[in-house]
């Protein structure tokens, strides 16, 4: 629940659990749930069995599909749906997991919390939906007044749950993360109010992702000639990539044969795969605007991989990052390229890729999945199944999605039911102080 380790690092596991070829074939047949515990039952030993699974089962009730994630076969390419959740996009995954979680160990420790979050959009509806109607937490979560979409919008502040909080400041997702920030930086108000983050390093939520990577290869061991997968996954923050590579050192050796790093305009991992050079450059805004990061924050992860698990070379070139905002890793280019492929997609190609899928195979992809659909293309090789992970549902980012189709999407009931409902949330401007006396009016106390 800390987040960061007491050193600022980010925290891991000691060690990754092996998976022998004989265990991976007993987990044929198991539903998505059942695969969850015994995956994370591998990782998770402070935890009663029986809790645990129930955790689990409670997570996944909420998607609306029975596979939780389902694979879906389309030409020569498989896509797994990841956004059958409550805010249809692959976040929730990992956030309703965690939301339970939370509320789980808040219970057992006779606890509370007050979460506080800035948002651009996704992460903040998905972490309203892991943690709604929890008693020992309430939410705060920070938009920029009127620049994120009507759907995004809706997605949030139609949450009318006690414990939730919609501020829409007067700014941009920009103030909101620098005030988030400062806020953070108060000790003793976070330490009053125990405030918790929704960010994107928590190792619970790499751990539920690895799980659909584990439950994909079974389905592609089950019906193919091969047992051996390509993945192909649009990353902004090095996340979802990383429980790829997570689950990969897990499983027996070959089941996870190449994972494709997809990333849009905001091509810093790109550049780093293909050359080395992990180097900041200004965030441009894109048809995938989950996707619009530069310094990803899971990266650092990967770096005690690469540095043969030395956490002081991990220390000292985050250091260097931080004051340089570059780092050169050139040396280490064979290892790279072992571990991953690399493509970076423009908006052009990504709406030609909505485009021409949509006229093949009638389905239509959303824009971060069209990244990855795209790369996948370049990454192929004969005889060896290509998964695409498809991150959202395409009315999310209806704007983009009409542009490459040529008409509009039908609504999905549940985001048809939210447009039409009155929501509730705060206007607010963009000013630490007055954020601050409003969270100290409205948080969880003892
Ligand atoms: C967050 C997000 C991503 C990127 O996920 P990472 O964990 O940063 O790799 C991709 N697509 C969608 C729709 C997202 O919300």
């Amino acid at each position: 629940m800390s987040g960061l380790a007491e050193d600022g690092g980010l925290l891991l596991p000691r060690a990754i659990p092996r998976i022998d070829k004989e265990t991976f074939d007993s987990w044929q047949g198991l539903t998505y749930q059942k695969l969850a515990f015994q995956i994370m039952s591998r990782f998770i030993d402070d935890i009663p069995v029986s809790d645990l699974k129930g955790l689990i089962n409670k997570s996944y009730e909420s998607f609306d599909h029975h596979d939780v994630a389902p694979l879906i076969h389309r030409g020569d390419l498989h896509i797994l749906e990841l956004f059958h959740g409550p805010t249809l996009a692959f976040k929730d995954i990992a956030l309703q997991f965690l939301g339970n979680l939370f509320d789980y160990l808040l219970k057992k420790n006779d606890s509370y919390m007050n979460i506080l979050g800035a948002t651009s959009g996704d992460t903040g509806s998905a972490a309203i939906y892991g943690v709604r109607g929890k008693k020992r937490i309430k939410i705060f979560i920070l938009h920029p007044h009127k620049r994120i979409s009507p759907v995004q919008e809706k997605q949030m502040t139609t949450v009318v749950d006690d414990n939730v909080f919609n501020i829409a400041i007067n700014g941009t997702f920009d103030d909101g993360q620098e005030i988030v920030k400062e806020i953070f930086g108060d000790i003793e108000f976070k330490r009053a109010h125990r405030l918790g983050a929704i960010n994107s390093i928590n190792w619970a939520r790499i751990l539920a992702q690895v799980v659909y990577y584990v439950h994909c290869c079974l389905h592609i061991a089950a019906h193919e000639k091969d047992s051996a997968s390509a993945f192909s996954v649009p990353t902004g923050n090095f996340g979802d990539i990383f429980a790829g590579f997570i689950a990969r050192r897990m499983l027996p050796e070959g089941i996870i044969s190449k994972l494709i790093l997809a990333t849009n305009a905001n091509d810093i991992l790109s550049r780093f795969v293909a050359t080395g050079d992990y180097s900041l450059k200004k965030v441009v805004r894109t048809s995938s605007p989950s996707m619009d990061i530069q310094a990803a924050s899971n990266f650092e992860r990967y770096l005690y991989y690469l540095f043969d698990k030395e956490p002081d070379r991990v220390k000292e070139a985050m250091q260097t990052f931080k004051t340089t905002g570059s780092l050169d890793l050139s040396d280490y280019m064979g290892h790279i390229k072992r571990d991953f492929l690399t493509t970076s997609i423009s908006d052009k190609e990504v709406v030609d890729t909505i485009a021409s899928f949509y006229k093949k195979h009638e389905y239509v992809l959303d824009p971060h999945t069209a990244v990855g659909v795209h790369a996948a293309m370049n990454h192929r090789t004969q005889g060896v199944p290509m998964i695409c992970l498809a991150t959202a549902h395409p009315a999310k980012f209806g704007e983009t999605v009409e542009k490459a189709i040529g008409r509009p999407l039908t609504l999905p009931p549940v985001l048809a039911d939210i447009m039409g409902r009155e929501g509730r949330c705060v206007v607010m401007d963009a000013d630490q102080q007055e954020i601050m006396s409003y969270l100290n009016k409205h948080a969880i106390k003892e």
